[in-house]
């Protein structure tokens, strides 16, 4: 793959690269057509990361299926598909991690403590391998979006990264490729994370601005939903994922994760 990628720069092409860990859904297809429309050549990764994921986590079980994961990058416009295995990822003797400290800390960080370290080692592996120009992210996974963009910083890679947006469900539901995880009765549940981050956004739209009022009628909404078990709402900055006291427009999120039964879910809306 380094190889290849190489040609691709001396040929003069620029290089788009979607890091994803496969069981692609429509959410990943618009980041390739993303880097489809930014870049020359596109390369799409699917690697089910074990790094990323606890010791209780569903590593195992994780949707995998590279064949139709290769077909629809392909219809979405990649060039290349790169699925390596584990074992070239990390061999044996593998010992070296990278880990955001700051931006990786609350949220996500705080209930999954080693999942960034695995995300932010994966994800510069796969720049020093594909080398890309453009690197695109979903907004779904917003905390994973900062502490990316805060990474490439701090390491001085040369590469743009970009964010697209959260691409949802009729019924409003995130897509992702854990709600493949879902019984029927289920799914009707899990449509209370984006609904009660769009009741919030609408207070947010009608002038309210304390981030104790958004959270305490999320929290309400959520609880009235017999399968979901809330473990965070959070009002943060969308950077630096701090805490936030009141909204402040264009730089503010509204974050949310749950148990469905047994299925974790993530959410968020940027205000
Ligand atoms: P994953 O395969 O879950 O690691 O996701 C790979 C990439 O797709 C990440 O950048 C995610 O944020 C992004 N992604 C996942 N779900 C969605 C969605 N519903 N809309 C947009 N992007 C998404």
């Amino acid at each position: 793959m380094q190889k290849l990628s190489g040609t691709l720069r001396a040929q003069g092409k620029t290089i788009g690269l979607v890091p994803t860990m496969g069981a692609l859904h429509d959410g990943h297809l618009s980041l390739v057509r993303r880097a489809r429309a930014e870049t020359d050549a596109v390369i799409v990764s699917v690697f089910v990361n074990p790094t990323q994921f606890g010791p209780n986590e569903d590593f195992t079980r994780y949707p995998r299926d590279i064949d139709a994961d290769t077909a629809l990058a392909a219809g979405a416009g990649a060039d290349i598909v790169f699925a390596p295995p584990v074992e070239e990822m990390y061999p044996k003797n593998y010992s070296t991690y990278v880990s955001e400290e700051a931006v990786a800390r609350p949220l996500e960080g705080a209930s999954r403590p080693t999942h960034f370290r695995g995300v932010t080692t994966v994800v510069a592996k796969l720049f020093n391998i594909t080398r890309p120009d453009v690197a695109v992210f979903g907004q779904k996974d917003a905390q994973q979006v900062a502490v990316v963009a805060k990474m490439t910083e701090d390491l001085n890679f040369p590469v743009r990264i970009v964010v697209a947006p959260t691409l949802r469900e009729a019924d409003g539901l995130a897509m992702s490729s854990r709600n493949r995880y879902l019984s029927g009765a289920q799914r009707a549940e899990a449509l209370a994370l984006g609904r009660a981050l769009a009741f919030a956004k609408g207070m947010v739209e009608k002038g309210e601005r304390r981030s104790d009022r958004l959270v305490a009628e999320m929290t309400h909404l959520l609880a009235q939903y017999r399968r979901v078990r809330v473990i965070y709402v959070a009002l943060v900055d969308r950077r630096t994922m701090e805490p936030m006291r009141e909204v402040e427009p264009g730089r503010s999120m509204l974050a949310a994760a749950a148990w469905v039964d047994e299925v974790r879910l993530i959410d968020n809306v940027t205000l």
